[in-house]
């Protein structure tokens, strides 16, 4: 090798450039793709919040936590969970050190953009029978047509019982879809606006269009369609009004190019925090700090609502496990840090412009952290301080974590969100960090597996912190 000149020397040490770890590194890769295979089963199998929580208290409970209970002491190194409304889940190891010496929180949220069922869904036009639907989050309409749905969710008939629903998962099992004109006709279509190109007006379900045999009644495609849904599961229409029935990308998730480095799937916001999140705390054993794990729900709509971190359901367990100690929550709060996870754009070389590419954050870099978010002029951003990410990233380099900074995109083009402005609300200091994504809360969205990694090493080396 030849030997490097002084001033080559300086470039090394005074310059910073970010590098793609698992370029170097084969271990890296090798242990990337052996931990997205248990990801890629999660997020094929859990596409809504309800199916998340659900597995993760599974899951939970087969890794020894027991159901939180107020009335109980718990000792370091103990493990306890709790489900808020089925929708979110909270879990904890207790630390060594006492509360009042701050929580390590890792927060990312289980909900993502999707189509949902209205109150009133069905009806039948033209012979075919369907589900009207109100889009949930920030999608972008057009991307949901001409693609195999699946229908997720739970129904509560009029005897109180509730069944649960997951059509066109399975290979076997039909599937539903939104259609769209064909170009010879799209003239007009053609003229919308992209933003426009689909109106929600239009994202109708086709569900049918088998008619019963009886020319006395009026709607025979509704009624055939009902009868199935009745004979499979016991449910009337008036039962809809009660539902909580969610279509999402029929797909599972797989590996995406010749060298299966990426992965391509549905709900990967914030499912690719939330799992490594999950990961790490269930692996925890005696931490210093407790470590509390929140998966939480409707991020995508604002945070608000009894499951959102809006809500003070985990700044009210944070409170109950302090008090359980004798400990000051306000102590606690100060003193303890968050790690907001969740996912970050991708620089999309197809879309450059839509970028700052000093300012971007590269799929297969590592793990991506945010100074702020918000956007036009930081506008609602949480803005952690220098010192708490120079706490994380210290911490990162001495665990070997790959990590990047940067922002989501172009100033003034648009921006986005956390639930980190939630939790600095409640007086606890939080740092944003996640995943970058290609194809952000498209139907099909695209990680990296190196970076999945990365969040999952990261969120490891925060709960595990000694200091
Ligand atoms: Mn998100
Ligand atoms: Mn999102």
């Amino acid at each position: 090798m030849k030997e490097m000149t002084e001033i080559q020397k300086k470039a090394k040490e005074l310059l910073y450039e970010p590098e793609y770890q698992s370029d170097k590194n084969a271990d890296v890769r090798k242990a990337a793709a052996d931990f997205a295979e248990g990801y890629k089963d999660f997020i094929t199998r859990c596409k809504t919040e309800r199916e998340v929580a659900d597995w993760s208290e599974q899951t939970l409970k087969a890794a020894g936590y027991q159901l939180y209970d107020d009335r109980k002491q718990y000792a370091p190194g103990e493990k306890v969970y709790w489900i808020q409304h089925k929708k979110a889940v909270l879990c904890a190891t207790i630390g060594t050190r006492s509360m009042e010496e701050g929580f390590h929180l890792l927060i990312a949220h289980i909900d993502s953009p999707r189509l949902d069922i209205r109150p009133n869904p069905l009806y039948e036009a033209a012979h075919f029978s369907y589900f009207k639907t109100h889009y949930y989050g920030g999608i972008r309409k057009y991307q949901w047509a001409t693609m195999p749905l699946a229908l997720h969710g739970v129904l509560t008939r009029a005897d109180g019982s509730t069944v649960t629903v997951q059509v066109g998962e399975d290979v076997n099992d039909p599937a539903f879809c939104i259609t769209d004109l064909l170009p010879h006709l799209s003239a007009e279509q053609n003229k919308r606006e992209l933003s426009d190109g689909i109106r929600g007006e239009e994202l109708n379900i086709l569900i049918g269009s088998d008619a019963v045999e009886d020319e006395e009644i009026k709607e025979k495609i509704k009624l055939n369609t009902m009868m199935l849904l009745n004979e499979k599961y016991g449910i009337v229409e008036k039962d809809f009004t009660r539902a909580e029935l969610e279509i999402v990308p029929a797909t599972p998730a797989r590996d995406i190019g010749f060298d299966r480095s990426m992965i391509g799937g549905y709900g990967q916001d914030d499912r690719v925090d939330a799992y490594p999140a999950l990961m790490a705390e269930i692996e925890v054993k005696n931490p210093a700090f407790t470590t509390v794990c929140v998966l939480a729900d409707k991020e995508e709509i604002g945070s608000y609502g009894i499951t959102g971190m809006g809500s003070t359901y985990t700044y009210d367990w944070l409170r109950q496990l302090c008090a359980s100690q004798n400990a000051d929550p306000i102590r606690a709060f100060r003193a303890s840090l968050c790690l907001s996870a969740d996912v970050t754009a991708a620089y999309d070389p197809s879309w450059a412009s839509a970028f700052e590419p000093q300012n971007g954050t590269y799929a297969g870099r590592g793990v991506a952290f945010f100074k702020y978010t918000g956007s036009r002029g930081k506008s609602a951003a949480n803005d952690a301080t220098a010192e708490q990410l120079g706490y994380l990233t210290r911490m990162m380099d001495a665990n070997g974590v790959a990590w990047q900074i940067g922002e989501l995109g172009r100033i003034d083009l648009g921006g986005g969100g956390t639930v980190a402005t939630e939790v600095a609300r409640r007086g606890i200091p939080v740092v944003d960090i996640g995943v970058p994504v290609l194809s952000m809360h498209s139907p099909f969205e695209v990680v990296s597996k190196n970076d999945l990694y990365m969040a999952y090493r990261a969120f490891t080396a925060f709960v595990n912190a000694q200091d």
